[in-house]
């Protein structure tokens, strides 16, 4: 797949520090005690006040996927670092259950000039928010990148949750029927999670036709910057039907955990 974001060169590590990071983040996940402090990169996605100098805030961290942690800080100061799509460096502390944090650096701000990428940023970070768990370093550079566009936010918006469907591991199968394998379209089926033919349709079918599925693909494997796809009501509806689709996908999950 064609690389739209930055990925910094690979640095040379030794097998030590391989092993370092493996047992960090086993350590982290598994036994957050053992560890007393951490440092590292992660993007802001939402922000819940608690008072004036209290807050929690949900983060996706670069190295160890999404964590709420506790914060202290002067909230009236307005600090653009804990501001939700704001990217950080977190120094965090581990006592309790939560993470404390202890400092925070800010490294790139995002801080919406208009509305309309208020609204852009936020569908982005509550797709992180809702979706994302585990620590996925392609996940967290390609959400970075979306996170830095300020225009053309519907071909932005609909490439974002295409790419992110595909790096979750829920990326419809768009070009034969879900259920037999037909290769004749006629909608795309919620609960089967991919298109379907005639006689598959069932009551959560949309309407959907090969058309789009060429442009999800194009969506998929271009890059944001050579702007693949012009047409807004190919992208509407992409985009549409990419929200439903993962929408469904979490939903049942989350009956499947209950
Ligand atoms: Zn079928």
């Amino acid at each position: 797949m064609e690389q739209d974001y930055y990925f910094p060169k690979p640095v040379p590590i030794t097998e030590v520090e391989q092993l370092k990071k493996v047992f960090h983040r086993f350590t982290f996940h598994y036994f957050p005690f053992i560890i007393s402090l951490m440092e590292t990169e992660g993007i802001v996605l939402k922000r819940k006040k608690l008072s004036n100098k209290l807050c929690y805030l949900s983060v996706f961290l670069d190295n160890s996927g999404k964590i709420d942690i506790l914060a202290k800080i002067d909230l009236r100061r307005f600090p653009l670092s804990i501001e939700p799509f704001s990217i950080s460096n977190f120094k965090l502390k581990f006592t309790g259950e939560k993470p404390e944090l202890v400092e925070v650096k800010l490294i790139k701000q995002n801080f919406p000039e208009t509305l309309n990428r208020y609204r852009y940023l936020s569908l982005i970070t509550g797709y992180m928010n809702r979706m994302v768990y585990a620590p996925n370093k392609k996940i967290y550079e390609l959400s970075k990148f979306y996170l830095s566009i300020k225009n053309t936010f519907l071909l932005a918006s609909t490439m974002f949750l295409v790419k992110l469907s595909y790096f979750e591991g829920i990326y419809p199968q768009l070009y034969k029927c879900t259920s037999c394998n037909f290769e004749s379209i006629s909608g795309f089926s919620l609960e089967k999670g991919g298109v379907v033919c005639k006689n598959c349709m069932d009551t959560t079918t949309v309407t959907w036709n090969s058309n789009l599925s060429s442009g999800s693909d194009i969506l998929l494997k271009r890059s944001f910057n050579s702007l693949p796809i012009r047409k807004k009501e190919m992208l509407k509806k992409i985009r549409e039907t990419f929200e439903k689709h993962i929408d469904y996908r979490i939903g049942n999950e989350q009956t499947f955990e209950r």
